[in-house]
């Protein structure tokens, strides 16, 4: 007897290849989930706050001002006066290495790991 068609056969190993990549996927989602929002200004660290404590906090330096809102996990600068407000247009961060940068400010902020073990270290390096 015939179990399965070759197509069947198929479907199934797709299938399962799917779902290994997804849990995958889903394994790297998760060591590269940030814990803190990292400000710096003029090429320093400034500001450390916590990426899962909601807030809003204004940002004040000689070049203007940026407004950066973090909510649920993800940081976003939601209002700035610099020329070009390309900051304020980019997509909100929430992963370890991600960053937003507003150059006419020199602001850049940035998404770091909490506790780092050495084994997500040595994915990440
Ligand atoms: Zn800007």
């Amino acid at each position: 007897m015939k179990l399965f068609r070759t197509k069947d056969l198929i479907i199934l190993i797709l299938g399962l290849l799917l779902s290994g990549f997804l849990a995958l996927i889903w394994h790297f989602r998760v060591l590269d989930v940030g814990e803190k929002v990292i400000v710096s200004y003029n090429g320093e660290v400034e500001q450390t706050f916590d990426l899962h404590a909601d807030g809003e906090y204004i940002l004040v330096h000689p070049e203007g001002k940026n407004v950066l809102t973090i909510s649920g996990g993800k940081a976003s600068v939601t209002d700035a006066d610099c020329p070009d407000r390309l900051c304020v247009h980019q997509k909100a961060i929430s992963q370890r290495g991600e960053a937003i940068i507003c150059l006419p400010h020199k602001l850049v902020i940035t998404i770091e790991g909490g506790d780092t073990s050495p084994e997500i270290d040595a994915i990440t390096n």
